[in-house]
């Protein structure tokens, strides 16, 4: 009895942080509420950082502490409220003075019908071209959607867009539907990277390799994510992987913190 009470507390517990964000988000996109932070992604070849990935921030949570995008963005998802927080946090990111960006779509905008028409048109209000942006997609967003999303990815692919896989080794890591996307860049989990630096995990350190090696393979450049030692750049960069990005480098950073970081 005591535990099904328990468990009833911790639902109407959730459900209620739920509802607060819920309340947050509505009010964040009326006013400004969202804002930008970058983390820088290192090319191996180059031995510079040559991109970066924007990360959405919500300026006021409250008295929730910090809030997790990966809490927020499924909520947002679900109260119909991602679109208008795509458009936003793009005007944002378009508004800071970078060169190269990697943009986050969650699974909801990449089948959205209107997607290609809210990117195409908010970039022409900035005057930038698509090939600024490359777009990030979850492998498991990219696998659960069917006809609505390939012809997103044509239409935008057309438009200039570039794409990346995001979160590979998380879903299924089906090959063949990543040959015929034909990603620009496949992004390789950190769970993947972390498993093999654990302590005497020598099955997911053999697992690393051959992720690696397979993707070369099909000829699409990596990145590593979730970097955070000296140990994991060397291993990494001796394997060939293209870019890195995690800790050891940078941890997202606000606009100024970036150029600073970059031109350092
Ligand atoms: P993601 O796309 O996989 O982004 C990478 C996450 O890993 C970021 O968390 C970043 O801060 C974190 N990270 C990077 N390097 C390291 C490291 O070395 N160590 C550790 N511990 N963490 C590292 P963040 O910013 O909390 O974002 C979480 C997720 O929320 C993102 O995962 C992405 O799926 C989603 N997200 C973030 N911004 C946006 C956005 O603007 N739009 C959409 N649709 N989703 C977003
Ligand atoms: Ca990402
Ligand atoms: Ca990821």
């Amino acid at each position: 009895d005591e535990v099904i009470c328990r468990l009833d507390d911790s639902i109407i517990e959730k459900k209620f942080r739920r509802d607060k964000i819920d309340k947050l988000l509505t009010e964040a996109v009326q006013n400004d509420g969202f804002e930008m932070v970058y983390q820088p992604i290192y090319s191996t070849e180059q031995g510079r950082f040559r991109s970066a990935e924007a990360l959405v921030r919500m300026k006021n949570t409250g008295d929730l502490g910090f809030i997790s995008p990966e809490e927020f963005i499924p909520i947002a998802e679900e109260k119909g409220l991602i679109m208008d927080i795509g458009d936003i946090t793009l005007r944002r990111t378009l508004t800071d003075k970078l060169e190269y960006i990697e943009v986050n779509l969650s699974g909801i905008q990449a089948c959205a019908p209107e997607l290609e028409g809210r990117l195409t048109k908010i970039l022409a209000e900035y005057d930038i071209p698509p090939a600024f942006i490359n777009l990030e997609i979850t492998e498991t967003a990219a696998l659960d959607s069917g006809e609505a999303f390939d012809t997103n990815v044509s239409a935008l692919r057309e438009s200039g867009f570039s794409f990346s896989m995001d979160d590979f080794g998380t879903g299924y890591s089906n090959l063949s539907q990543m040959n015929q996307m034909r990603y620009d860049l496949v992004k390789m989990d950190k769970s993947i990277i972390w498993d093999a630096f654990g302590k005497g995990n020598e099955t997911s350190e053999r697992l690393l390799a051959s992720v690696i090696r397979l993707l070369k393979a099909i000829n699409v450049k990596i990145v590593a994510e979730g970097v955070e030692t000296k140990e994991m750049t060397d291993y990494l960069t001796e394997r060939g992987v293209d870019y890195l990005q995690g800790y050891y480098f940078s941890k997202p950073v606000n606009e100024d913190k970036f150029l600073e970081v970059i031109s350092a």
